[in-house]
């Protein structure tokens, strides 16, 4: 049948280029692709969906670019990986706090707190709860110490509460220390009693602060992607490995050969088991598979016709529990455009998920409307489904009780001629884009490597210099475009 087998055979290999299938296009994959043709192989590259981009998606509906998955570059600096293109590009960021904390994405002074009856918290509340709760997680890590088995961030939370009573809060305080613990739960995407004690802090935070993508992330990934060979509608079901090469198989039944694959689905999609892998992936890989953990959070987007919310970047509603607390990123802040997203993570997220887009928007309304009785109605909303869209199963990897961090380094490492890409595989930059565009150039290495071996043509082993947007752009430093309003 005319393309059951398509791109090249076994038997063409010897006579053309090394080849490579990269499974997944999101910021990974899509780096992996980007590499390995700058190094002469013949690439293809494999994606489920009818876009690129994964859980990097710019949404144009409202007439102007709205993020609803990764709108942050998280490390604002020159040693960003992603830095260099973002800089080339000449894409504006606007930087939402400075390095402090990983709580503290977003500066104190820049957010409005609101109690359920529309009450604004004082600031000097907000600001002396900040404070009792850095001392709080001080404190925790004098339990972390005492400790050998691990323990949720919540349990931990709870013993330092019992042994310090000054540190316990009681009514309005009380809810916003809820706040605080609602926006770990927001960078973790997941609630307080799934975090891990041990490693909550362990990721590697780049100096710089927090700048939001004012353009959207599009504009990098699209860049990227120029000139390569994308099959969308492409839902890879099997991955079968030999002594010569990979063969890949796709909902539709057609096969791709080649020398090597890299696998960049997130986590979610591994975990779900719908990729059948022949033979099967040693225990090691699956053991890394099953226990890493994969959160939820989401952004509902609301677009209004006029603004009538504080000029401040965060607005959030204060409760007496996290599940009870929200807050909204203030998108005229950055960008000009009246929009506000509504974030919730964890279980939150998970519930609403189970809505419909429409009952989601309300839900989100109805929050905004208990602080801000005059809001008007959106006129337009967007809402992301990060935890049960079959491409993704997840937002982003978290620290889970008892999970060992070496597991990250197990996700990552190849398997014969299948190698592994992805935020999850990410030890220092986990659950963030430069930590996926890294893992994947990494892994667009080391195939490199492992296929050139095996050709023994080793002119090309040289290291090749990292190459973006078709021209060498490792020494070229442009400063990154930053503002505050
Ligand atoms: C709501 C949200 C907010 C976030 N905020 C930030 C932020 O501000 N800053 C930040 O740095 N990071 C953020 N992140 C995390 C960041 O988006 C991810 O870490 C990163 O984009 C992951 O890239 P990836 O290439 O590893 O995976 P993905 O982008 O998910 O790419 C994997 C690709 O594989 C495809 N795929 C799945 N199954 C198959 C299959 N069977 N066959 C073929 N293709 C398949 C998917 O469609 C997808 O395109 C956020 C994520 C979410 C969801």
């Amino acid at each position: 049948m005319e393309n059951r087998r398509s791109y090249f055979s076994n038997v063409e290999r010897k006579s053309i280029s090394p080849s490579a299938i990269v499974i997944g296009g999101g910021f990974a994959g899509i780096a992996a692709a980007h590499a390995l043709r700058n190094a002469s192989f013949q690439v293809v590259l494999l994606e489920s969906r009818d876009r690129i981009g994964g859980r990097v998606s710019t949404d144009y509906s409202f007439g102007f670019p709205v993020d609803l998955g990764a709108s942050w570059l998280h490390g604002v600096c020159e040693d960003n990986p992603l830095a260099p293109l973002i800089g080339r590009l000449g894409l504006p960021l606007y930087r939402t706090s400075g390095d402090n904390s990983v709580l503290f994405d977003h500066d104190l002074e820049s957010y409005a707190l609101f109690d359920t009856d529309g009450h604004q918290v004082p600031q000097e509340l907000v600001q002396k709860i900040g404070d009792v709760f850095e001392t709080i997680l001080r404190e925790t890590d004098k339990v972390r110490r005492e400790c050998n088995d691990d323990m949720s961030i919540a349990q931990a939370i709870s013993i330092v509460l019992e042994r310090c009573p000054e540190l316990r809060q009681e009514g309005l305080s009380h809810n916003v220390l809820q706040w605080y613990l609602c926006r770990m739960e927001g960078w973790f995407a997941t609630d307080a009693d799934t975090i891990s004690l041990k490693n909550w802090d362990q990721e590697v935070l780049l100096p710089g602060g927090h700048g939001l993508m004012v353009r959207g992330y599009r504009p990098v990934i699209n860049t990227l992607a120029k000139g390569l060979d994308i099959r969308l509608h492409h839902r890879v079901t099997k991955i079968l490995r030999h002594k010569k090469g990979v063969e890949v198989t796709v909902e539709n039944g057609k096969t791709f050969v080649a020398d090597a694959a890299i696998i960049t689905v997130p986590l979610g999609v591994l975990k779900a088991n719908s990729i059948k892998f022949e033979p099967r992936l040693p225990e090691w890989k699956e053991e890394a598979i099953r226990e890493l953990a994969i959160g939820t959070e989401n952004k509902i987007a609301l677009h209004f016709d006029k603004v009538f919310w504080p000029n401040v970047e965060f607005i959030g509603v204060v409760s007496s529990t996290t599940y009870g607390c929200s807050y909204f990123l203030n998108l005229h802040k950055a960008t000009g455009h009246p929009v506000l997203v509504y974030m919730p993570a964890g279980r939150l997220a998970h519930d609403i998920e189970k809505m419909s887009d429409e009952a989601a928007a309300k839900f989100a309304f109805l929050q905004l409307k208990r602080i801000l009785p005059d809001a008007s109605e959106p006129i337009q909303y967007l809402v992301s489904h990060w935890g049960t869209d079959e491409n993704s199963l997840g937002s982003y990897t978290y620290d889970a009780v008892g999970m060992p961090r070496e597991l990250y380094e197990h996700l990552r490492i190849p398997v014969d001629n299948l190698f592994f890409a992805g935020e999850a595989t990410s030890t220092k930059f986990t659950g963030t884009v430069h930590g996926a565009f890294s893992t994947g150039l990494m892994a667009a290495e080391e195939c490199r490597m492992r296929v050139l071996e095996r050709y023994g043509d080793l002119d090309m082993l040289e290291p090749v210099h990292p190459v973006i947007m078709g021209e060498e752009t490792a020494s070229v430093s442009v400063p990154l475009l930053i503002s505050r309003i």
